[in-house]
């Protein structure tokens, strides 16, 4: 300031003849203004084209330089004489905009008399007084004091922000207390609750006499809550990926729904790995589940489904008593009822998995994460021998999949970026990390190249990778198992360990065991899941009552068992429709009948023959109509002029007999239409039904050009194999998750209708809604530092890029704001401080 107060007292003495011609700019701050400056008169003149008015309207707040007839308006175009004290006093301390940026002026000013200096225009611009040292002392002195201001103006800017969120921030925190105010909903204290008096005194009920748990204690808290006790009864069982999906598809009123789960959040699974080495925090991971069913007016019972009772439509479920601490059971009755309890993990019928930890659930985490603190302190200790810290140090992965293939790049990121700096360099080097995959390569469910790019890096890093060895038994410090060398012979190899982490697929959940026992054989047949049908109804409850979604359940795609229901209702109900409409053709007037001279029942008995026509024939309308290339087509003959919907079918009779059913055989336009049956039934088949005219050929062995039953058999049999089942993936979970909520929405809504149209039986789902189509997306895996994705049959991997690209493509999954904002924090801690190993 005292360097800027010496200049204006330097300049003030000096007057000045200000010449200023147009700002074409719209900011007068930021573009020159004045443009010569003449320090001979005794009095200083600014000529103004086009000032902005922002600036006249400065000029006219110092009024008394200016002759008394100056107005803001004249300052535009006028000459007047203003004294450069005046001036300075106008622009610094009256011009708000000058206020802004008064460097802005000097730096105008100050260039201007150098421009001055320069110029050897004697007329127009008299030669300045300061010596050119002098000049190049003050732009020094000018310089210099602009750098320190603008530092100290941008420090001011910034602590004034911070301050200012800061006061912001505790302005919003004190709103977020509870008030005082009796008035206010938590001001209830004293009041009197309304509670339904079943939710306090259940009647008792159902097979095993248990009470019914028809109420909740907050039916009638608010009006919307009592509105949704007339709505029917939606119960969803788990708090996973699936049914969270299709939590969010609900709207108010449309169900009553009660979500039954023995964990009260949602976890994001897919972060799990990152969470056991403290990457990110496990709470940044969860997000509370009552806080997603408020907008639904849903009720939450913290409580474990045991069994479904399809007929009596009774869910039982299993609470603990907060006094006894013994379990205590309950039914939920239900209208529908939506299973997605997840999994558990596979034991493939290995010893000793006791003494293994999981990945699963946010307790799994936990007990990772301190074992292996545990381990790393202990392996310090001095009483610690060389054999036990090396075996305390060995990380043993069970199963090569993503899980574990992601959960041993962390383990080695904590060794490469953590261990080194804090612990012993020792531990560094006693460190292993190894895991051991039953198949020949690791991520074996993704593109090969991907499988080697993982190998290749995990190589490179040092994590040790044992392929085609099984898992025989699990000792508390060693894994037994067996490796199939390259000649096919078998070793029997033993690894010490300090953790084991058991990786290695799903099972049925308790929950999913009972169900699937419940509904037993021919019902369910999967040793794995609840089977569904393709709109994701439990395969033996009644129909549209209850459904299955996620890791529990397969949609059931096993085509060959469905041959005959796939018959009846595909080829035999369109040759009725055909029938009648031949009936109709022939009542119809003779002028307006197509051009046949036989009568129907002749028709029907014509026979149908297959004949290969050269490649230049014309394809037959319906493969067009499919999209097939068609080099040979399959005319019929003798009536191939004939109009399509005429055309003869020989096997009506055979198949509208049931028993005739295996004396069959199918002509081409029947299998279309069987074909397009099994398309719409099952959409997972969409792939493998396609070429179907090669499809056919291939499969009619005798040339006849119709398929026999046998032959039809053989052939869906031949794409079951094709079908695999879909992954238990959250991707899946979440994706049936979607479309049974948008179902479920849409089935109470249309209710009304249907109770309207008196419609009580039939396929309603199968009428208001397509079967559920499972879109593979692609899969991704984090592999330390580097992540890989295979994205349909597209394969990139790469190093931190990619790291950064499989981070994004998971943050955008996660659930809220919240935890959005909670894991990017994470990420930024562990960047600022490191992993946090303590062993809390
Ligand atoms: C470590 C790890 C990493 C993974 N990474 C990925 C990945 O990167 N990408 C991917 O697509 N998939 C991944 N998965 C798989 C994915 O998590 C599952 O496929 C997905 O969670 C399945 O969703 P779900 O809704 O079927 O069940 P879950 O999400 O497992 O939820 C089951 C719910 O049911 C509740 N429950 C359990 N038993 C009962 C009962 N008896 N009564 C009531 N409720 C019950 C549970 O508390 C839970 O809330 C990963 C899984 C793990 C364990």
């Amino acid at each position: 300031m005292a360097l800027f107060a010496r200049f204006l007292a330097k300049t003030a003495t000096r007057p000045t003849t200000i010449v200023t011609t147009t700002t074409t700019t719209d900011n007068f701050i930021t573009r020159p203004l004045f443009r010569s400056i003449s320090t001979t008169s005794t009095t200083s003149t600014i000529l103004t084209s086009s000032l902005k008015p922002s600036y006249s309207s400065s000029l006219t707040f110092q009024k008394s330089p200016f002759p008394a007839n100056f107005t803001s308006a004249n300052v535009n175009s006028s000459v007047f004489p203003v004294n450069y004290y005046s001036f300075h006093s106008i622009t610094l301390k009256r011009c708000h905009l000058s206020q802004l940026c008064p460097t802005t002026i000097q730096t105008r000013l100050f260039s201007t008399s150098r421009f001055l200096h320069n110029n050897n225009n004697p007329k127009t611009n008299p030669p300045s007084q300061l010596s050119p040292v002098k000049s190049t002392l003050k732009l020094f002195e000018l310089k210099t004091w602009q750098f320190f201001r603008l530092i100290l103006q941008s420090i001011g800017v910034i602590v004034t922000s911070v301050a200012a969120l800061f006061f912001l921030f505790f302005l919003y925190d004190a709103t977020t207390y509870a008030g005082d105010d009796e008035n206010s909903e938590n001001g209830s204290a004293g009041k009197t609750i309304p509670v339904p008096y079943f939710a306090l005194h259940p009647q008792r009920g159902g097979p095993k006499n248990l009470p019914i748990f028809d109420a909740c204690l907050d039916d009638l808290d608010t009006p919307e809550k009592q509105l949704e006790t007339t709505r029917p009864r939606l119960v969803v069982l788990g708090t996973g990926w699936g049914t969270v999906a299709l939590l969010k598809q609900l709207y108010a009123n449309d169900y009553d729904v009660i979500v039954v789960s023995p964990t009260n959040y949602f976890l994001f699974t897919p972060l799990l790995p990152s969470a056991t080495v403290g990457t990110l925090e496990t709470r940044s991971l969860v997000q509370p589940i009552r806080g997603m069913l408020r907008s639904i007016n849903a009720h939450f019972l913290q409580a474990e489904a045991v069994d479904v009772l399809f007929n009596e439509q009774l869910v039982e479920v299993a609470a603990t008593n907060p006094e006894t601490g013994a379990k205590e059971n309950f039914y939920i009755p239900y209208d529908k009822v939506v299973v997605g309890v997840g999994s558990i993990s596979n034991k493939h019928g290995v010893d000793g998995l006791e003494h293994c930890l999981k990945l699963k659930t946010v307790d799994d985490v936990t007990s990772i994460r301190t074992k292996i603190v545990r381990n790393i302190e202990a392996a310090c200790l001095p009483t610690t021998s060389d054999e036990e810290r090396k075996r305390l140090l060995s990380f043993v992965i069970c199963g090569g999949g993503p899980t574990g293939v992601e959960l041993a790049a962390e383990l080695f990121d904590v060794v490469r970026e953590d261990l080194t700096k804090r612990y012993p360099k020792i531990l560094r080097s006693e460190v292993s990390v190894h895991i051991v995959q039953s198949r020949s390569h690791i991520l074996n469910t993704y593109d090969q190249s991907i499988s080697n790019y993982t190998e290749k890096r995990f190589g490179k890093d040092g994590v040790d990778v044992i392929t085609n060895s099984r898992v025989n038994k699990i000792l508390p410090d060693r894994v037994i198992f067996t490796q199939i060398n390259e000649d096919g012979t078998k070793t029997l190899k033993e690894l010490p360990y300090g953790i084991c982490i058991w990786s290695t697929g799903v099972d049925k959940a308790p929950l999913t065991r009972a169900i699937t026992e419940r509904l037993g054989k021919p019902h369910q047949r999967n040793h794995r899941a609840i089977e569904t049908d393709s709109h994701l109804r439990i395969i033996g409850a009644p129909l549209g009552t209850a459904y299955a979604i996620g890791d529990c359940s397969t949609v059931r795609t096993s085509i060959a068992d469905e041959i005959e229901r796939l018959l009846r209702d595909g080829v035999l109900n369109s040759k009725r429709y055909y029938q009648m409409e031949i009936e109709d053709a022939v009542a119809m007037p003779v002028t307006n009948r197509p051009v046949t001279s036989a009568p129907v029942e002749e028709h029907l008995a014509l026979p149908i023959t297959a004949q290969p026509v050269s490649n230049t024939s014309q394809s037959s309308p319906n493969l067009d109509k499919l999209g097939n290339p068609s080099e040979t087509t399959i005319t019929q003959d003798p009536s191939a002029n004939t109009p399509h919907h005429l055309q003869p079918r020989r096997h009506i009779h055979a198949i509208e007999d049931d028993k005739d059913l295996s004396q069959l055989s199918l002509t081409f336009d029947d299998f279309l239409v069987l074909a397009r049956t099994i398309r719409s039934k099952f959409p997972q088949t969409r792939v493998h039904i396609s070429r179907l005219e090669e499809l056919f050929r291939q499969y009619d062995h005798d040339g006849s050009g119709t398929l026999s039953y046998a032959e039809l058999e053989e052939m869906l049999a031949a794409i079951d194999k094709k079908i695999t089942s879909l992954p238990a993936t959250a991707q899946r979970a979440f994706q049936q998750g979607k479309y049974l909520g948008r179902k479920m929405g849409r089935l109470v809504r249309l209710s009304d209708r249907l109770r309207v149209a008196d419609v009580k039986y039939g396929d309603v789902d199968a009428s208001i809604c397509k079967p559920f189509m499972y879109h593979h997306l692609g899969s991704l895996a984090y592999i330390g530092n580097a992540a890989v994705f295979d994205m349909n049959g597209h394969s990139f991997f790469g190093g931190i890029l990619a790291m950064y690209a499989w981070r994004a493509a998971y943050f955008a999954q996660t659930v809220s704001f919240r935890t959005r904002a909670l894991i990017c924090m994470d990420w930024l801690k562990r960047g600022l401080f490191g992993r946090d190993l303590s062993g809390v």
